[in-house]
This record gives structure tokens, sequence and C-alpha cells, in this order.
């Protein structure tokens, strides 16, 4: 299908996109990589009168570290993710996980501020963001505001942006020494949004005992989510069968999936509480 008419605007730099945002009005809609926003208005869900293409502004794109904290421009795809030498040795979760989102080329076009600005609860970024401690910089035209990720995610296509507002940057704690980390996604086949996932971030104590944990779930909700009980019953405690079953139970109890081809709830919550047993296992592995 083809998308009703719209004008397009290209502008050069964040300031020239928000005064376009802010003149246009509810009326226009910000343009990243497209994978998500396009489909939408073949289908009619979406129907801009004006696209405002963020391409072209350089100032969005990059991945740095400053200070301990990896910095990400909105407008940076999935692909320089994967491919970041910085991001393996600094935050290895985000170029693992980045491998199982879709496929080549979304990953060349697809954006991580798209992901997180979208709201699907499908969409990988938003789990990982939970799990990572994420915070969000969203500018607006009275200037900008941070906004961490346990904050955004507000329902299905619903979150802590305004229409005025872009997001500019996703910041992100470096791991400390020792930090295991995984994602584990379910899906039907390659290219697929989740059946269920979940992101675990790890550290255990000189004991043996967690120290830090961190368990956020994919597509099993109205929004990403953390699964905080499934927090409690491993914090403090090794990692044994009995604690990650807890863990693995606690987390089943949180999810609130909607029934669709992929499954029905029941199922999709089973698969919710195999991809946290197997996060936390592989996550404890590597926290040598
Ligand atoms: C076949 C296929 C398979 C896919 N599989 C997966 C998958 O497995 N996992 C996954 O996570 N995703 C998947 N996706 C989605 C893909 O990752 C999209 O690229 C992503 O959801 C949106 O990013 P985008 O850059 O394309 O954003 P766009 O589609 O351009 O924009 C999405 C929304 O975010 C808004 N927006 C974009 N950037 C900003 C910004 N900086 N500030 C404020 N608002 C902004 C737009 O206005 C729009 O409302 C898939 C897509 C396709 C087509």
């Amino acid at each position: 299908m083809i998308p009703p008419a719209f004008e397009y605007h290209a502008p050069r730099s964040v300031g020239e996109a928000l005064q376009l945002l802010s003149s246009l009005g509810t009326d226009a809609k910000l343009l990243a990589g497209g994978h998500s926003l396009l489909p939408m208005m073949k289908l009619r869900f979406a129907q801009p009168a004006h696209l405002i293409d963020l391409n072209r502004i350089d100032a969005l794109r990059g991945i740095s570290e400053q200070g301990g904290q990896v910095v990400i421009g909105a407008m940076t795809v999935e692909t320089d993710l994967l491919n970041s030498e910085l991001l393996k040795a600094r935050v290895p979760l985000l170029p693992e996980a980045v491998q199982y989102i879709a496929d080549p080329q979304v990953r060349n076009r697809g954006t991580i501020g798209g992901d997180i600005a979208h709201g699907d609860p499908g969409n990988d970024h938003p789990a990982l963001s939970l799990a990572l401690e994420a915070t969000f910089t969203l500018q607006g035209p009275s200037g900008e505001r941070q906004v961490a990720a346990d904050d955004f995610y507000l329902g299905t296509y619903y979150t802590a942006l305004a229409d005025d507002e872009i997001l500019t940057r996703i910041t992100v704690p470096a791991f400390a020494p020792k930090t295991g980390y995984a994602y584990e996604k379910l899906k039907r086949k390659t290219g697929d949004w989740a059946t269920a996932g979940a992101a675990v971030v790890m550290r255990l104590d000189a004991q043996g005992a967690v120290s830090h944990i961190r368990i956020a779930l994919t597509n099993v909700a109205p929004t990403a989510i953390r699964a905080q009980d499934a927090e409690a019953a491993l914090m403090g405690r090794p990692v044994s069968d009995a604690t990650v079953e807890a863990a693995a139970l606690a987390a089943a109890a949180v999810c609130d999936p909607a029934e669709d081809l992929r499954g029905d709830r029941e199922y999709k919550t089973a698969m919710a509480a195999a991809m946290v047993r197997r996060a936390i296992r592989r996550a404890a592995e590597r926290c040598a």
C-alpha cells in the first residue's frame, strides 16, 4: 500500500528540527529509519501531514565514552551498535542482543532512538534499556531533560516523550569488571520480533551471592517491563536451581501478554519464564 501524501522536511540541526516540530504541531512526525513509521503509514494507522527527517543531523549519530558512561546518539543505526568496538568492550550486552533484531536491511537503517521512541513492547531495545539502567535525553523547545528508562515506557506506543520533544541520546553506565549479561530471545524465525525475551545484567560478590541484578522482559506485557520480584528472589543469594526457579516464577507472575499469532497468554508466559532461566544462567557464567 502507498502511504497518504505528506510534506517532507530535512532539517540539518536539532534546533531546526525542534522549530519545525513546534510550528507544525501534532500534524508532524519525526522520521528516523522509517522501519516502524512507514509500515504504520502504509496501513493508515499513522497519517502525518508532515515528516521531519532526522537523517541529515550528524550530531544525533555516534557512540562515545564520557566519564564511565557510554553515550549513544539516537540516530545511530543498529549495524553501528553491532560493530562498535567500544560497546563490545564496555556494554557488550548491546551488540550481542542487536544481532537478534530483524535482518541486515532493517539494521542498516533502523535506529536505536526510533526503536525506543516507538514504544512497541515487541521491540528489543526497551527491555535492554531497562536492564542496562539507561537514561534518555529528551530535547524540547525549553531545553533538555533526562528520563530514566524505568520511567519512560508508559503504555503500548506511548512513552514519556512529549509531542514537541526529540530523543537525542541514550546514556548507559559502562559495565563494571565481572558484570555478567545475557539476552535470550525466543522468535519464530530469523528476523521476527520476540515471542518472549529476557535481558539480564548481574554481578556476584566474593562469596558468590548476587550483588547486582536487573531483569527485564520483551513482548510479554503492554510495555517492556522489569521483573523486580524476580530480581529480589536472587539478590543477596547464590545462583542455584532454587533461586533461579524462584526468579523465573516471579517473572512469570508479572507477565500480561497479548494473545496473537505468536501464541496464547499461557504459552508466552511460560516462554518468558524459560528465557529468564536461560538468561540468568548465562549471565551468572559470565560473572567470573
Ligand atoms: C521486518 C522487520 C522486522 C523487525 N524486527 C524487529 C526486531 O526483531 N526487534 C526490534 O526491536 N525491532 C524490529 N523491527 C523494528 C525496527 O527495529 C525499527 O527500525 C524500529 O522499531 C524503529 O526505528 P526507526 O529508526 O526505523 O524509526 P522510525 O520508524 O523512523 O520511527 C519510529 C517512531 O519513533 C519516532 N522517532 C524516531 N526517532 C525519534 C527520535 N529521535 N525522537 C523522538 N521520536 C522519534 C517516529 O516519529 C516514529 O513515531 C523490525 C522492523 C521490520 C520492518
